[in-house]
């Protein structure tokens, strides 16, 4: 018996709509423990609709998936959830690391979920990070890695509760030729050392020669199958990148998959998924977009920053462009009113930031200056020499990243003899907020525009 065993298989899209896609026609394929293989077609054949049908994150319309001699469309909510957190791992183009999580505990996460204890959880993830060369950056986050390093994480994530299936969907899209190299051969390596069942989907016919197995697929089709286990070209092998002298991963499960809960600590409030359930539910609120987008949102913006007239033409088109179209779809007047907020606060950053510069004396420090400024602005006086010390320090600490805006509007806020300025209030807090202004305005103009683009 095949661990995968397609049969009759179609998807449709929008059935019975007028736009009915057929994305998936009376697919028939096989596929055994242990193999490589490719779904090898142009954009939009249908790729991966297969791969995710499989992976039971789309349904059929008609015909069976069986894995492992079970039907999938005869699982329960409850068992399917299990397969996908047990039996497969899936690795993206778009890697989707969760952008606010250190590349370790984007890797741990898939753990917490299953609930693996943590002291397990530490050594499989300190494991991946070793023999996928990224445990000297655990403690970055998604953004301060390379694509290739990024992708090496999302690896890492995908095997980190010892699936039996690893569904990759163009992996290396995204990466330059010599990461994407890298990657596959580590993809490669997965089935051929730790023995694996790997299915990639990818357009690249350069990557086709690592196959077991290739199907060919067009316009929602299957229209060819060749075999290559002899011939493959065996492309593993570690990377340079590498800092783990082991030459195999033991990927033995962490934990004995029948008996996937380990309330070894129910008490135990784990961070991760605080962090991620605040955020996600943050977002969720205030504008109702996924992490992802966000991410995309931010990049529009960066871009529009770097080419500093502050045009966000490209951003209001991803707001306003069709779901499918890869855009976000927005209610007009949500998009137009985000488009206006930005425009203002951008125009406010510049002027202030112009008028400091104005005001700049020449021999003082960066920190005196500020000081000087804001209180100038404000019309605040204030005399004593520890007050005046204690504004400087508080504003040299938002400077340097010691703190946050919030954390010099509560200092500027706080009595004299507790440390602060001793402002009222309401000045506090616009003091606080011009502040941070000039700060991001000093950013956006000075060399740090290079550190942006990059
Ligand atoms: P590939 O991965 O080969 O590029 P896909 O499986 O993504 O192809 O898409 C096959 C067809 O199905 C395309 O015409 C695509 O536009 C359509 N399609 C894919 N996903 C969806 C979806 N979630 N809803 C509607 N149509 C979809
Ligand atoms: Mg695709």
């Amino acid at each position: 018996m095949s661990l995968i065993d397609i049969k009759n298989l179609s998807v449709t899209y929008f059935l019975g709509k007028s736009n009915e896609v057929r994305a998936l026609s009376d697919a028939n394929l096989e596929i055994n423990a242990g193999e490589l293989v490719i779904f090898f077609g142009p954009s939009g054949c249908g790729k991966s609709t297969l791969l995710y049908t499989i992976a039971g994150l789309e349904k059929p319309t008609q015909g069976t998936v069986m894995v492992n001699g079970i039907d999938l469309s005869q699982m329960k909510n409850k068992e399917l959830e299990k397969y996908r957190q047990n039996t497969i791992g899936m690795i993206f183009q778009a890697f989707y690391l969760i952008p606010s999580l250190s590349v370790e505990n984007n890797i741990n996460l898939p753990q917490v979920a299953i609930g693996i204890n943590r002291k397990k959880r530490q050594e499989k993830t300190e494991e991946l990070m070793k023999y996928f060369g990224v445990y000297e950056q655990r403690k970055k986050v998604p953004t301060e890695l390379s694509g290739g390093q990024q992708q090496r994480v999302a690896i890492c994530r995908s095997l980190v509760n010892d699936p039996d299936i690893i569904f990759a969907d163009e992996p290396v899209g995204n990466l330059d030729s010599k990461s994407a190299q890298d990657v596959l051969g580590l993809i490669q390596e997965l089935s051929v050392k730790d023995k694996k069942t790997v299915i990639l989907v990818t357009h690249n016919p350069a990557h086709l020669e690592i196959a077991d197995r290739i199907f060919f697929i067009k316009d929602g089709k299957i229209i060819d199958t060749k075999v290559n286990k002899e011939t493959r070209k065996i492309i593993v092998g570690k990377s340079s990148q590498q800092e783990s002298k082991d030459d195999s991963l033991n990927l033995s499960p962490v934990t004995n998959k029948t008996t996937t809960k380990e309330n070894d600590n129910s008490a135990e409030v784990d961070n991760i998924i605080l962090e991620y359930k605040a955020k996600e539910i943050l977002s969720e609120v205030l504008t109702g977009l996924s992490y992802d987008e966000i991410n995309k949102i931010e990049n529009y913006i960066k871009e529009a920053l770097v080419n500093s007239n502050s045009d966000y033409k490209k951003l209001t088109t991803y707001l306003n462009t069709d779901y499918m179209q890869d855009g976000l779809n927005l209610n007009k007047r949500v998009s137009q009113k985000l488009i206006t907020k930005l425009e203002t606060t951008t125009k406010e950053i510049e002027e202030l930031s112009k008028e400091f510069t104005n005001k700049e004396e020449k021999h003082n420090s960066y920190v005196h200056q500020l000081r000087r400024y804001l209180l100038d602005t404000f019309e605040v006086n204030i005399r004593t020499t520890d007050a005046i010390e204690a504004m400087e320090t508080i504003i040299e600490d938002r400077v340097m990243g010691v703190t946050d805006r919030k954390g010099v509007q509560e200092k500027f806020d706080r009595p004299l003899k507790k440390g602060g300025v001793g402002l009222d209030k309401r000045t506090a807090k616009k003091m606080a907020k011009h502040l941070e202004m000039i700060i991001l305005g000093r950013y956006q103009k000075s060399s740090d525009k290079q550190k942006i683009k990059k």
